[in-house]
């Protein structure tokens, strides 16, 4: 990728497109195209079109989705699987049909099966029942993955995919109901430290166990998958290390200063027992994460706290 190439972000204002346009700068690239989801609705494919021809973008970073926690998924699956399959199917047709140079689709760990072994290697997709409270989005996930092979297959389109476990960092959604968990406990355990409550509710038994990595450290992935890999498949993105929701809450509550109780809700889900990746691949491939879990709630616990008046 050329510093004057022409990249196109799909899904800036969002955790991750965020963190790639951020990396994308940081690296002297200096033709980046962006578009809010007012200026352009990727689930239109008339507007994808149009949007295509008219800019021609030589790299796509397909970051854009219908995205939210566990109970988010549940309550809207109907959305999570039509936008998401039309933002898949709109944005990498329009990229074969303009011929885009390179694009890279962004899934998630939730499209391995439900009770993979663990760590769960590229090669395990499809193998299995998928977990029930985000079938709809990882079926629109996997469609995604199986168009960027497909358009490789049958036309020879440089499209790769690359799937990454539960990504936090600035920019992310801190709505109580439909964020993801980190998030989620940042704002609660914030909430408790300033009203001073003796207790925060924690969905489900807290036993479920989530593999964290930091928005900056997928960019970092992201860009040099765009330099160095073409594959058919998924490729894993992730920290390489996972821990229980419990001990994830102890570990915010160590950062923002709780020292009351945590209550589990177990009238919540729990969703998946486990999503620990297999990062083999990436890692021969020369990144490795930086960020530890640590400086990660410490430096989102800031940027929540700069940005808490706007959430
Ligand atoms: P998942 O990785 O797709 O299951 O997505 P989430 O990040 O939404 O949830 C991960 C785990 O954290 C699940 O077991 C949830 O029940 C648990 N959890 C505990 N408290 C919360 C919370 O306040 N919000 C969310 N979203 N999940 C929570």
């Amino acid at each position: 990728m050329k510093k004057s190439a022409s990249v196109f972000v799909a899904g800036h204002t969002g955790l991750v497109g965020s963190a790639i346009l951020r990396k994308l700068h940081s690296t002297g690239h200096t033709n980046i195209i962006t578009r809010t989801h007012s200026e352009l609705d990727l689930v239109d494919q008339r507007q994808v079109r149009s949007f295509f021809n008219e800019h021609r973008p030589e790299y796509v970073f397909l970051a854009a989705a219908r995205v939210g926690g566990i109970l988010e998924n549940q309550r809207y699956p109907a959305e999570f699987l039509y936008q998401n399959l039309m933002i898949a199917s709109n944005v990498i047709h329009q990229s074969y049909v303009s011929g885009v140079r390179k694009l890279l689709y962004l899934g998630s760990s939730c499209i391995y099966p439900r009770l993979s072994e663990q760590p769960m290697r590229e090669e395990f997709l499809l193998t299995g029942e998928l977990e029930p409270t985000n079938e709809p989005y990882a079926i629109s996930k996997i469609a995604g993955i199986k168009l960027c092979d497909s358009y490789r297959r049958q036309y020879g389109c440089d499209f790769v995919s690359a799937m990454p476990s539960n990504i936090y960092g600035p920019h992310d959604n801190f709505d109580y109901e439909s964020s993801h968990v980190l998030a989620a406990l940042i704002r609660k355990v914030h909430q408790a430290v300033t009203l001073g409550s003796p207790s925060v509710r924690v969905w489900g038994t807290g036993t479920p166990r989530r593999e964290f990595l930091h928005s900056d450290d997928l960019a970092e992935a992201l860009l040099l998958l765009m330099e160095v890999y073409s594959d058919l498949g998924p490729i894993n993105i992730g920290s390489g290390t996972d821990l229980s929701i419990k001990d994830l809450a102890e570990a915010i509550g160590r950062v923002i200063g709780f020292d009351g109780e945590y209550e589990f809700d177990i009238s919540k889900p729990d969703g998946a027992p486990r999503k620990l990746l297999d990062i083999s691949r990436i890692r021969e491939l020369g990144w490795h994460p930086r960020i530890s879990l640590e400086d990660g709630i410490k430096s989102t616990y800031s940027w929540f706290l700069n940005h808490s008046s706007e959430l």
